[in-house]
């Protein structure tokens, strides 16, 4: 299967980092870029819903879509959790005519960029702090002190490749971080977002 033709946004980060309210923010806002739907086998929480949030999938779904090649990249992100970007979901995006968005793993991000270097534009959103991340994880109520841990953790790994990606936003305000965001957006797309 082909898959090297359209653009493709990444936006990538520690988790808790923000990139999520930031992704959701630029959507609303440009019928023009569209999410792209990520497989995970993780459970779905609170509101998610199948083919909306995540393509939720069992271990064993997951692991027959890695032999047959169709994702692009995947990694088990937390423990025992895998999470993938299918090239299905991407030439589903492009064949509407619109520009697929990755809200992915910074592991997930520097394996998009480095097979599609050409055509990617990858936004790494850092935290202010960790401290501030944990606070934010926190506030959140959706992680068990385990998994809390393994976020922080995971967030200090993270931030040491920031430069790895073509452009590093500071969200410190998330009102500034989003223009700031939509700004490289704009430029590398070209032309006007709408
Ligand atoms: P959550 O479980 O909080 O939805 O996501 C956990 C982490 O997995 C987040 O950092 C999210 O960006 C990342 N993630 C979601 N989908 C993918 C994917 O398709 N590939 C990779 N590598 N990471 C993903």
């Amino acid at each position: 299967m082909s898959v090297a033709h359209g653009k493709i946004i990444i936006i990538t980060a520690p988790s808790g980092a923000g990139k999520t309210s930031i992704t959701r923010y630029l959507l609303q806002k440009y019928p023009r870029l569209s999410f792209s739907i990520s497989a995970a086998t993780r459970q779905p929480r609170g509101a998610e819903r199948n083919g909306v949030d995540y393509y939720f999938m069992s271990v064993e779904e997951f692991q027959d879509k890695i032999q047959e090649e169709a994702f692009i990249e995947w990694e088990m992100v937390y423990e025992g959790k895998y999470y993938g970007t299918l090239k299905s979901e991407l030439e589903r995006i492009w064949s509407l005519g619109k520009t697929p968005m990755l809200d992915i793993d910074v592991k997930g991000a520097i394996h998009v960029q480095q097979q599609f270097p050409d055509q990617t534009l990858s936004i790494f959103i850092e935290p202010p702090s960790v401290d501030e991340l944990r606070k934010r994880l926190m506030s959140r109520g959706t992680e068990t002190e385990d998994t809390l841990q393994t976020r922080v953790n995971k967030a200090s790994y993270e931030i040491s490749f920031k430069h790895s990606f073509d452009e590093v936003i500071l969200n410190d305000d998330l009102d500034k971080a989003c223009v700031a965001t939509e700004a490289v957006i704009a430029a590398f797309l070209g032309d006007n977002l709408v």
